[in-house]
């Protein structure tokens, strides 16, 4: 029987719930197909700051590069907000542990559950055929760059002559850049074949070698993809204007945590969308969305983002597609039935088809 590695990073606020219904699912998963997937629970984020004084231990780091996935549910809580530059916080860990693993990759698909496309803000003739993948570089640029915050004359506010003064710098290598259209380039051969390359290049030096390399490796290996570039302004109106235009979008680091938050609305809910990150070596898999401190305790999140990061990690660590696809089926077959959780219902809900996470856990499962 193969066995498989799995490190499991729960987190804060809701994460503890939600992973559990992901680890439900994989272990359903696993008597299905035969696998044993085994666990190892680490701390990271808030939990971690608290009882280790660091949002990402050495131990969470060596569990996890020691597995065959990491599957993570979220980080952060209002506990642990802060402004203050010398205090540890929760998504130190999340940054640190994508830069650790080496983790260069993001993707984050956004496709509609005909079931729920009422959910969505926009309309239904502007929705239909959504089916799109953001592939965000994730080790580089803003999120990485040097930054300082220090005093001087020329940052003078209304405190005295001498202010604070912060900077945050953009810097891409050529390699990040050629390795990160590879992976946009061969998700949109398995996809419809068609790629927008974001990024600002009427104004950041970044954006103009981005634009340079993107499109060297295109004409040298991928002749066969449709690339088309975007300015990263335009291509925030567009999403919302025409989404279904768009199959593989690829860029830079924080454009693209802005334009997948974006895209994740066109869905309608943020319960609903999950995400790989992935480089050389562990991938890591986690939920879109935050540790939802507000619902935090209460049992009513929604686990299907977290669950359909365990597809992910079947299709892209362990290539079960078919095991992918059936957990894809399951949960189409539960919205399918009308069951929602609060975030997902709507007026038209019967009140006894809103469950809570466990139970909505249960159905999946007992759709396997
Ligand atoms: P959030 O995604 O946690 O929550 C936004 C809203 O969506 C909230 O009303 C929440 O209740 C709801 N929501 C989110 N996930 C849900 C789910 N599975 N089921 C039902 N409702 C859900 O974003 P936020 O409020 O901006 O951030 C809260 C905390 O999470 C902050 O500390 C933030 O830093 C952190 N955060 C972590 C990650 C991560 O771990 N990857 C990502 C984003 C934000």
């Amino acid at each position: 029987m193969t066995t498989y590695k799995i490190c499991l990073l729960p987190g804060d606020g809701i994460g503890p719930e939600i992973i559990a219904e992901g680890v439900k699912v994989l272990d359903a998963i696993g008597q299905r197909f035969d696998i044993e997937f085994e666990y190892t629970e680490e701390l990271i984020g808030g939990i971690a700051i608290d009882e280790t004084g660091c949002a990402l231990p050495e131990a969470t780091l060596k569990t996890a590069k020691d597995s065959d996935a990491v599957l993570l549910a979220a980080v952060g809580g209002y506990k642990w907000d802060t402004t203050d530059p010398t205090k540890p916080r929760p998504e130190q860990g999340l940054l640190g542990i994508r830069k650790e693993l080496g983790l260069y990759t993001n993707l984050r698909p956004v496709q509609i559950f005909d079931a729920l496309s009422g959910a969505s803000t926009l309309k239904p003739e502007i929705i239909d055929g959504v089916d799109l993948m953001i592939v965000r570089e994730l080790t580089g640029g803003l999120y990485f760059g040097a930054r300082e915050r220090f005093y001087d004359e020329a940052g003078a506010g209304m405190n005295g002559a001498i202010g604070q003064r912060a900077y945050d710098t953009l810097e891409y290598r050529e390699y990040e850049i050629e390795r990160i259209a590879r992976q946009a380039f061969e998700a949109a051969r398995k996809r419809r074949g068609r790629v927008h390359s974001v990024d600002k290049a009427n104004v950041l030096e970044t954006s103009r070698l981005w634009r340079e390399i993107v499109h060297r490796v295109h004409d040298a290996d991928y002749p066969d993809i449709e690339l088309e570039d975007i300015l990263v302004d335009n291509c925030a109106m567009q999403l919302i204007n025409r989404p279904a235009d768009f199959d593989v979008l690829v860029t830079e680091n924080m454009f693209g945590d802005i334009l997948s938050d974006e895209a994740a609305q066109i869905s309608g809910s943020l319960g609903m969308l999950a995400s790989a990150s992935l480089g050389d070596g562990t991938a890591l898999y986690e939920p879109s969305h935050g540790s939802a401190p507000d619902i935090a305790g209460q049992g009513i999140a929604n686990p299907l983002a977290q669950i359909l990061s365990v597809e992910m990690m079947l299709r892209y660590s362990f290539d079960m597609q078919d095991a992918a696809d059936s957990i894809r089926s399951a949960i189409i077959r539960v919205l399918d039935e009308g069951w929602r959780t609060g975030d997902i219902a709507d007026a038209s809900t019967p009140k006894d088809r809103i469950v809570g996470t466990e139970r909505m856990g249960n159905l999946i499962v007992a759709n396997l």
